[in-house]
């Protein structure tokens, strides 16, 4: 009996399951690693995402061949016959997978027509299982990130003290959000040189046309174990010890500001989130950091990470398509093209996605998000956008922060209120409103902002849907309070803007 194992291109370390369950007999073991074209054209990607997957593949498959496996490396049109001619070769009998984290790749796998069994290992992807996660949620009758995050500090004994949170305190957010006032020195982000395999993706992405959006280069991320682990040293000295207090702030310019960039690396498998949390907390220790910047990072990778992949899971196959305001207004083509637009906070961070394939969460949330949510964009257009335009986009990351977090159509499964704001939010936590030619403070007349009309006429629609989120009643007597005639004119605007924009 011969056991060869498939690794998937976001399956990239030596420890993950079906790996693992062969390291004692890998000189004997089979393994192939497929690029496939047909798949990478099913969906437009960024280019520069392009370049990272498969050029971490490559270099992975490099790594296994050192340590003694037998590789093969495939680059090819589709999946199937690439794995029939290599389990014909190579006389397979099992073919062992970690499973797929993604439900469209899992129905991909299912659907193969194999001539050997198919032996699906447990994902060991993430510090929950779906098991764990759905005993903990059958446990609740709420499912709240916060109480989610208590129970995994608690059960990984993270920055606790006996049965207590370190300090006393579970939580550090208000002294997290502070406004980007005055000039801010901040640390310089650990970028790579493409090194000879990563020019040749490049070049081939290039040659054959396969770029869809976004620049190629200067492409700039690691593609390695060891570059993610340069990455994740470079951020735990230089901007961990202030990553908290400007966590939700933008800035015209700064891309990255103190963030850790390392969501394109934990999710190829090339860190693991156990690392990536227990050197943080030794990091605190070790360097006698601020609390609320440690708490404030672990929070998002023991926290959010796993809720969200434990909410993919809980959830059924048809949360991709909920759609409780029912929006089915079309992204705007700017989106794809941030040149076309004249508003600066989307035409800054559009411009950044194109040139990187990254915003952090802020930018994504409350700029690129909350825009498309007040317009009324379909949630599903919406969402296929992130997948395209993200190089960190998996779909188990995107259902639940774009459908349930960023659009609120799952109806609050997710988030207690929308994340809905008028041009005061990004005036409040950026720069960008000082540049602009909307003004800021209008929500009427030629200069009115668009996220302020947009704001107000997404209230009016959806009043009798938000009075059911108590947590929207203060905002909703606003509405109420609004002078004759001015809503009117705030629907003519919104009206008005979405017929331009088609
Ligand atoms: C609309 C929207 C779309 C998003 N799309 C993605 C996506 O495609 N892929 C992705 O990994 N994250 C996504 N996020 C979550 C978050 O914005 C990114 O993980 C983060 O910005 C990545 O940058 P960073 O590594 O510098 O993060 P940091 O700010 O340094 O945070 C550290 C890590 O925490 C984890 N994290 C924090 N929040 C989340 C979250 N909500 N969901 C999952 N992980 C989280 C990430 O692994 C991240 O690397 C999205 C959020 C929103 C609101
Ligand atoms: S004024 Fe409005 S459109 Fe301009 S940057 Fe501010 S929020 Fe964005």
């Amino acid at each position: 009996m011969t056991i060869g194992i498939w690794v998937l291109g976001d399956q990239l370390w030596t420890g993950q399951a079906a790996l693992s369950s062969r390291e004692a007999a890998k000189t004997q073991t089979p393994v192939i690693l497929i690029e496939s074209r047909h798949y990478a054209q099913k969906r437009p990607y960024h280019s520069q995402k392009l370049v990272l997957v498969w050029s971490a593949m490559r270099h992975f498959a490099e790594e296994l061949h050192s340590a003694g496996w037998q590789v093969t490396y495939e680059i090819t049109d589709k999946f199937e016959p690439a794995l029939l001619k290599w389990i014909k070769q190579n006389g397979i009998s099992e073919l062992r997978v970690m499973t797929p984290n993604d439900r469209p790749f899992m129905q991909l796998i299912q659907n193969l027509q194999l001539d050997c069994s198919l032996n699906l290992i447990p994902n060991s992807h993430f510090l929950w299982s779906k098991t764990e996660f759905q005993d903990w949620a059958n446990s609740r009758k709420r499912l709240l990130m916060e109480d989610f995050y208590r129970e995994g500090r608690k059960r990984f004994n993270i920055l606790m003290d006996g049965n207590k949170p370190i300090d006393g305190q579970w939580n550090f957010d208000k002294q997290n959000r502070r406004p980007p006032k005055g000039k801010l020195t901040t640390p310089a982000p650990l970028w790579f040189e493409p090194d000879e395999i990563t020019r040749s993706v490049i070049e081939e992405i290039k040659g054959q046309n396969l770029a869809s959006y976004g620049e190629i280069e200067p492409f700039r991320w690691g593609v390695t174990r060891s570059d993610a682990l340069a990455v994740l040293e470079h951020f735990l000295t230089q901007c961990l010890p202030t990553f908290g207090p400007y966590q939700d702030a933008m800035v015209t310019g700064e891309e990255t500001l103190w963030h850790s960039l390392i969501s394109p690396y934990l999710n190829l498998g090339l860190l693991t989130p156990l690392e990536v949390i227990t050197a943080a907390q030794k990091a605190y220790f070790e360097q006698d950091l601020e609390l609320n910047s440690v708490e404030g990072f672990i929070r998002q990778v023991l926290g959010w990470r796993e809720y969200m992949q434990g909410i993919y899971h809980f959830q059924d196959e048809d949360y991709r398509n909920l759609n409780w305001f029912n929006h089915n207004e079309p992204l705007p083509d700017f989106y794809w093209h941030s040149s076309q637009t004249d508003m600066n906070c989307l035409h800054q961070v559009l411009k950044q996605v194109e040139n990187t394939g990254y915003a952090h969460h802020i930018q994504r949330l409350m700029v690129l998000s909350n825009f498309a949510l007040i317009v009324g964009v379909s949630p599903q257009e919406i969402e296929a956008w992130f997948h395209a335009a993200f190089l960190d986009a998996h779909d188990w990351v995107m259902q639940t922060n774009v459908i349930g977090m960023g659009q609120f159509a799952d109806g609050g499964i997710l988030a207690s209120k929308p994340y809905a704001s008028s041009a005061n939010y990004i005036n409040k936590m950026s720069d960008y409103c000082k540049n602009c030619t909307y003004d800021l403070k209008q929500r009427t007349g030629k200069k009115a902002c668009p996220f302020n009309f947009f704001y107000w006429d997404f209230l009016s629609r959806h009043q009798e849907q938000l009075k059911s989120q108590g947590r929207m009643n203060l905002v909703l007597g606003n509405l109420k309070r609004m002078k004759a005639g001015e809503l009117p004119e705030i629907k003519a605007l919104a009206a008005d803007w979405r017929k331009k924009n088609k």
